[in-house]
């Protein structure tokens, strides 16, 4: 379970991006609703602790976010709205390198890894590709793959639709929904649709502050 209690942050030109958001996410799910300028990167960029805030509490299970930021990180996949690929290196080789550092040590092991990961987000056949040439779709589904690696607990994807096609944002969605099975995944957007059929929880952010929580199906009557 992930906890957010009255954060808020000012940016240091005065912007108050968030302001006093509470949260509840159990594990499934989540989908975070809103438009933009909304304050949806800067929630997710500071569970993911990658931004301090200015006040504010995030615990995830015995985890006290802000006080241990290294021990959240350790659980962690966060997959950025832009994320960098480096121009020539091949899906695989790029898996294969996030698995060293995460600390896969034995090269056998991190095939396997490597490879169930790659089945899974269905990048199998183009493994030995270059990432950089990979379309919008295909792309986020790497992501997926660079996320998981390391079997962390909690999932934070950023607009991971925007760009997509319907179809594309489709099959994405629904592969971060069986991942979502026994972790915490929170994802944005800031298209009603997406958060409609496959989050079990959803919120809406406009403004820095939660405006409105509960079902998918209560929150898209409400817009
Ligand atoms: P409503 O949406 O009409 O407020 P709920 O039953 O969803 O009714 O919420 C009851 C109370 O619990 C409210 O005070 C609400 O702020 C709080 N609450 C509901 N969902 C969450 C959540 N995900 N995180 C934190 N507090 C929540
Ligand atoms: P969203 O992801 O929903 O589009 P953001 O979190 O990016 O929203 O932005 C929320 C608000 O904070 C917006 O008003 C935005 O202009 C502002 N903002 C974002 N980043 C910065 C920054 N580094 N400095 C000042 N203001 C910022």
């Amino acid at each position: 379970m992930l906890k957010i209690e009255n954060l808020t942050h000012i940016y240091p030109n005065g912007t108050r991006a968030l302001d006093s958001v509470s949260l509840e996410v159990p594990p499934g799910m989540f989908g975070l609703l809103g438009p933009n300028g909304a304050g949806k990167s800067t929630l997710m960029r500071t569970i993911a602790t990658l931004q301090v805030p200015t006040s504010g509490v995030i615990r995830f299970d015995e985890i006290d976010v802000l006080a241990t930021p290294d021990a959240l990180r350790r659980t962690l996949g966060y997959l950025p709205q832009d994320f960098g690929v480096y121009p020539r290196v091949s899906a695989f080789d790029m898996l294969d390198h996030l698995a060293v550092l995460k600390g896969y040590a034995n090269r056998g092991e991190r095939r396997d890894v490597v490879g169930a990961l790659l089945n899974q987000v269905n990048l199998w056949t183009v493994r030995n590709k270059a990432v950089a040439g990979f379309s919008g779709g295909m792309r986020q589904r790497f992501g997926i793959a660079q996320a998981l690696i390391g079997q962390p607990r909690l999932i934070i994807v950023d607009e991971p639709t925007a760009g997509l096609d319907p179809e594309e944002s489709n099959r994405f969605l629904n592969l971060l929904s069986e991942v979502a099975e026994n972790i915490v995944v929170i994802f944005s957007t800031h298209i009603v649709q997406d958060i409609a059929d496959l989050c079990q929880n959803a919120a809406i952010i406009a403004g820095g502050r939660i405006i409105s929580r509960g079902s998918p199906q209560k929150l898209v009557e409400q817009v």
